[in-house]
């Protein structure tokens, strides 16, 4: 398909731009056992609307990141990719679309830094212990609720043991107060998602919209028994004192071990028409 020679679109960083940093702040660094101290540089940042002002906040989390790569997979061409880098090539994307409409936004994470600085004991044998992790997960937690956002947006990319697995998926979760909201929120994630992919000429399979049951980010048993997304899910006891508190919704559009689909991923092309189906989701969401 003949495409238009576009330049990329890219965060704005100059000195006008706004971009203030967040802190955690003691309190929040108290209330819980694997807080944060702090945020790692170019983590929690937020980005004010770079046209008119809607008085609105987005905020993105890219996965993964650090010495946590994610997903990884090849391409058609043959080069190794992984989720961490192309989760915030496609969250900053969607960033730049939506400070242009008028929306504040707030990235989890904009580098390769993690979110949460890393504290003794987080790391063994070159990967996050389960301690590390859940610090970085909860980390994420605390950033969205610093932010005061109105929505939670979570952008992830899927692998799986079969190469053919293939396809976009959204997760909400069905247990919080508002589930409605975060059904209609997924819904428009994942529809706009696809129709934006299918725009650019690229038909990703519909594996539909899912509550997050059973989607647990980690194989610890605690994450196990807790069986929710940490960025989407309920407080429990002993286990998230910090739950996201707005309506949320995780997109995974593609699958890394599928090679056209990371081949896919890996463009320009296919992060920006993510960006926009997400943008366009959270638009839509919040005019209502
Ligand atoms: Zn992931």
């Amino acid at each position: 398909m003949a495409r238009a020679a576009k330049a990329r679109i890219a965060l704005a960083t100059a000195a006008a731009s706004a971009v203030a940093l967040l802190a955690c702040t003691p309190a929040q660094a108290a209330s819980h056992p694997v807080a944060p101290s702090r945020f790692e540089p170019g983590s929690c940042i937020l980005f004010t609307p770079t046209a008119g002002n809607r008085h609105l906040r987005v905020f993105i989390d890219a996965g993964h990141g650090g010495i946590d790569p994610g997903g990884t997979g090849t391409t058609l061409a043959g080069k190794a990719v992984s989720e961490a880098p192309l989760n915030v090539l496609v969250a900053r994307d969607a960033a730049v679309l939506l400070r242009r409409r008028g929306f504040s936004v707030v990235l989890s994470r904009t580098g390769p830094n993690p979110v949460a600085r890393p504290q003794p004991g987080d790391f063994s044998g070159g990967l996050y212990t389960v301690l590390g992790e859940r610090r970085e997960l909860v980390a994420r937690n605390l950033c969205a609720d610093l932010s005061h956002a109105n929505i939670v947006l979570g952008i992830d990319e899927d692998a799986a043991a079969s190469p053919q697995a293939a396809g976009s998926v959204t997760l909400y979760d069905a247990q919080r107060p508002y589930h409605a909201a975060n059904l209609r929120l997924a819904t428009l994630v994942q529809r706009d998602v696809l129709a934006s992919l299918a725009a650019s000429g690229h038909s990703v399979p519909n594996l539909g919209v899912h509550n997050d049951v059973g989607y647990g980010d980690l194989a610890s048993a605690g994450a196990q028994a807790y069986g929710h997304l940490t960025l989407l899910g309920p407080p429990k006891r002993g286990y998230l004192r910090t739950p996201t508190r707005v309506p949320a919704a995780l997109i995974e559009p593609l699958f890394l071990t599928n090679a056209p689909e990371a081949t896919l991923a890996d463009s320009a092309a296919g992060q920006e028409a993510i960006a926009r189906g997400l943008a366009h989701a959270a638009e839509q969401f919040l005019d209502r």
